[in-house]
């Protein structure tokens, strides 16, 4: 399965992303159901959620309804070791010649 990084043009990469982490989790207001539910990648991204995030919006889908999900399909939360979910969100992080973003 495809995680979210791999995805090519989300149109969550054209908004604010901390609309899709909404405070208590769960309510979730029609611009991100909109969005999602527009969205090419919106069924790969809820897999995605329900088997790896327990925080934000995945598809479209709020933490509380992921929970719902979860429970009535048996499935466990793998959560990705924060250094593989780096190095593949932010490769040149593992590039010793990467300089971040100084201009100087
Ligand atoms: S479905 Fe929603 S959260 Fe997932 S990639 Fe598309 S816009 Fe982003």
């Amino acid at each position: 399965m495809r995680g979210p990084q791999s995805f090519e043009n989300p149109l969550c990469a054209q908004t604010d992303p901390e609309i899709f982490f909404p405070e208590g989790g769960h309510n979730l207001g029609k611009q991100i159901k909109a969005i999602c539910g527009s969205c090419e990648h919106q069924v790969e991204c809820a897999e995605w959620g329900l088997k790896h995030e327990r925080h934000g919006v995945w598809g479209g889908l709020s933490e509380y309804e992921r929970r719902t999900i979860r429970r009535r399909r048996n499935i466990i939360v793998e959560t990705i070791p924060v250094e593989v979910f780096l190095a593949k969100t932010f490769p040149r992080l593992g590039d010793s010649n990467y300089q971040g973003n100084s201009t100087t």
